[in-house]
């Protein structure tokens, strides 16, 4: 274990990505505007390789009943709730999960069998009441963004749409070069206060969990206790610098939950029937796989995920005209670009650029400018040399659509 390694929360602050308020409360990290492009682009990224899939968006209010949750059987199974009393005294909660409204919007009107793969996809905030001294920084929150989607289906549509899932997995964890072990999380057959639903269907389910794993091309194995207590699940495990394990993607089956809240279908034969509900994540919480990234590249982000991918430097203020040209070729090929025109010496500003990890500053000078060019340096120190600014485009453009 390198010992030279920053903590994303020091990292989160020099790079501005993050702040934590006392006034706003523990656990709850306000998001900067650098810090918000990060979320973005990783938001981006996970539409674009689900797009072909057809789910559909949704949103949900981030307060409900708590007779809801009761009715989910998530009341019971997880006391970490923050509890609102409305005026007249009726009991709410802050979301904790998703299902139960994703449920309701499926179960507000008649659904045929023709109808199914029907998936609800949202970004979207859910609340855990954490005691104050496990929070930390990103990676234990109070307020945590899931890219949750729940795909309701009949049981001969679970392996495809399971396969989708695992797809975007894949390309998603690749991207940002992590290393991926599974974990098939079954259920403790010896404590079974903590499921729901007969023996007979999680076997079945099971069974689903463990067909959809000879796909799985990582390192596999049984985690006996590791199931949700609605359903088995298959966990998408990766490994930080410092070597700690974090489940971050999830696939999970659902039997239960959906006829507890008599969420049903008309079959090909008339009868009624409940569909499979498929809880599924990619980043999981974005918050805490903000704070593993930040870590991981200890702020030293590809180019692609960078909330400043260019610098430029214009050497002295004659320079600023045409810095100014540079800039807004840039950003008019959308590449997240500053100009720094402050009034100290080259030398500094290269410095501050390459604290602030930015992958490349641009020094623009009077022969840069004769010539048409810009001079290429890189946050590790290296010369690039010149380069004609649309090369020089082409170039980042071409490193941010193949994620380097
Ligand atoms: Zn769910």
């Amino acid at each position: 274990m390198n010992n030279n390694l920053k903590d994303h929360r020091q990292i989160g602050q020099e790079l501005d990505l993050f702040v934590v308020s006392e006034r706003v409360g523990g656990g709850l990290p306000l998001f900067t505007p650098k810090g918000t492009i990060i979320r973005k682009v990783i938001h981006d990224f996970i539409e674009q390789l689900q797009k072909e899939f057809g789910y559909s968006d949704v949103w949900i209010p981030h307060l409900a009943k708590a007779e809801l949750y009761k009715l989910s059987g998530h009341l019971e199974k997880y006391p970490e709730y923050f509890k609102v009393k409305s005026s007249i005294g009726d009991e709410f909660v802050l979301k904790p999960m998703d299902c139960p409204h994703h449920m309701e919007i499926f179960r507000a009107k008649p659904r045929s069998y023709k109808d199914l793969p029907i998936a609800y996809n949202e970004f979207t905030t859910n609340y855990r009441d954490e005691q104050s001294g496990e929070l930390n920084g990103l990676l234990r929150v109070r307020a945590l963004t899931i890219d949750d989607c729940h795909i309701f289906c009949r049981e001969d549509q679970i392996l495809e749409e399971a396969r989708k899932v695992y797809k975007t997995i894949v390309s998603f964890y690749k991207a940002f070069n992590f290393e991926i072990s599974v974990r098939l999380s079954f259920k403790d057959p010896k404590n079974k206060e903590k499921y729901i639903g007969l023996d007979k269907t999680w076997e079945k389910a099971e069974n689903a969990i463990r067909e959809l794993a000879k796909d799985v091309e990582f390192e596999k194995r049984d985690g006996i206790g590791e199931a949700a207590f609605y359903g088995p699940k298959l966990d998408f495990m990766i490994k930080d610098v410092l070597e700690r394990e974090w489940q971050l993607a999830t696939i999970q089956l659902d039997y239960f939950i959906p006829e507890r809240l008599g969420v049903e279908y008309v079959d090909s034969d008339g009868s009624k029937k409940t569909p499979v509900v498929i809880h599924r994540a990619i980043a999981g919480s974005i918050e805490r796989f903000i704070g593993i990234l930040i870590e991981q590249y200890q702020g030293a982000f590809l180019t692609w995920l960078s909330p400043v991918q260019v610098i430029i430097v214009p050497i002295s203020d004659r320079n600023l005209k045409y810095a100014r040209n540079v800039f807004d070729q840039l950003l008019t090929s959308k590449i997240r670009v500053e100009i720094d025109s402050r009034a100290e010496t080259m030398q500094s500003k290269i410095r501050d650029a390459t604290l602030q990890k930015i992958p490349y500053i641009l020094i623009i000078g009077g022969r840069e400018e004769k010539e048409g060019k810009v001079a290429i340096r890189t946050r590790e120190g290296k010369d690039l040399g010149t380069q004609k600014i649309d090369e020089f485009i082409a170039k980042v453009k071409s490193e941010i659509e193949s994620k380097i």
